[in-house]
């Protein structure tokens, strides 16, 4: 029997809690990937059954049409519980399952402090299922994987990112991405005291690309850390002018 070739490997993963987030903090990001002919992929950790607007089933046809506009050659959702996610080793396990099957060089994670626990959670159950995806003696049915880098979206963290990735060119893009989750981000009744008026998340979005281009010269941007120091072969071609 002649054995199954290997899927093509994702080269960038993002990895989040709940649907849209990636649409929130790295979208633009994505599409930028795609731009370069790289392959990209979604895993949202939960199914948003417990959002004050919208079911699971409205969450997971928006996020179908969201994942069409991103450009994104996968995209899948776990069962963890929505406002639960837990960094347990079985949770560890489904997500090292997804990193083995699709073989990110580069997965994406939220940043490690925030309002939300699924988000700060998700953080450090993401790092630690990437560890375990690279151990040679578990056995989930296909070969260990660890991947090269990984990368924190910090849009909405108080902190001064690494570095930025220019998404000017995808920015209105990204934006529809977002839109695509109708249930949340339509004005309607429920939730109106919580959730943004559509008009203002907008000029929200954009502001906030703005501001992080600014930081790099560049129009609109989407911010990240790396824990890692960044590594230069030659001075000359460092970008972001000081002066
Ligand atoms: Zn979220």
């Amino acid at each position: 029997m002649t054995p199954e070739p290997a899927p093509t490997p994702i080269d960038v993963l993002a990895i989040a809690a709940h649907r849209d987030d990636v649409e929130q903090t790295c979208g633009g990001t994505l599409l930028r990937m795609k731009s370069l002919g790289l392959r990209t992929g979604i895993l949202d950790l939960t199914e948003g059954e417990a959002g004050t607007r919208g079911s699971a089933e409205e969450r997971s046809a928006e996020a179908a049409e969201a994942a069409r506009i991103l450009r994104v050659d996968i995209r899948q959702a776990l069962d963890i519980p929505d406002g639960n996610v837990a960094n347990t080793y079985e949770n560890r396990l489904k997500i090292a399952k997804i990193v083995r099957e699709s073989r990110p060089r580069v997965v994406i994670l939220p940043y490690w402090t925030g309002r939300h626990p699924d988000h700060y959670t998700t953080s450090i159950l993401g790092y630690e299922a990437c560890f375990v995806a690279g151990l040679s003696k578990l056995d989930t049915g296909d070969p260990p994987h660890r991947p090269f880098k990984i990368v924190y979206a910090s849009l909405y963290a108080d902190v001064r990112p690494s570095f930025v990735v220019d998404i000017t060119e995808h920015i209105e893009r990204r934006f529809s991405a977002l839109m695509a989750y109708r249930s949340q981000y339509a004005n309607q009744p429920a939730g109106g005291a919580l959730f943004v008026p559509e008009e203002e998340i907008r000029e929200r979005t954009f502001a906030m690309a703005r501001h992080y281009g600014l930081l790099a010269g560049v129009r609109y941007a989407e911010p990240f850390v790396q824990k890692e120091v960044g590594l230069v072969e030659d001075l000359t071609l460092v970008p972001v002018q000081s002066i």
